[in-house]
């Protein structure tokens, strides 16, 4: 068993399965997690984690870079079409999709260049 498994039982056990998310603060999905906050150690503190459905730990989750990754596979987070998972599923890219991939490629690039110059 990993660290992780451990600190997420004893969260499991001393607070209870997760209920509600404190992102969207909805509470009739199906199932939530505890969601390591960022820029935070795995440790046995409450306050090192939120309470988060599946969709929002996900979303939560993604880094820079897997958010890259995405914005090269789809149009990226931030587009209204990625909010809504499976709106686009099995569709073939259209030149509108391929041109907002071209466009946030672009930005990734540019913010890059600006992090160079920092
Ligand atoms: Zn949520």
């Amino acid at each position: 068993m990993t660290l992780y498994d451990r600190i997420h039982d004893w969260l499991r056990h001393t607070y209870g399965k997760a209920t509600t998310c404190e992102f969207c603060h909805q509470n009739d999905k199906k199932k939530y997690e505890y969601a390591l906050k960022q820029g935070l150690e795995h440790d046995f503190k409450r306050e090192n984690y939120l309470q988060l459905c599946t969709s929002c730990h996900r979303r939560y989750d993604w880094t820079d870079e897997k958010s890259k990754a995405i914005s090269i596979r789809n149009s990226g987070p931030g587009n209204a079409r990625w909010r809504k998972p499976g709106a686009f599923r099995g569709r073939h890219h259209t030149e509108e999709i391929k041109r907002k991939i071209s466009e946030s490629n672009k930005r990734t690039k540019n913010r890059n260049k600006l992090k160079s110059l920092i």
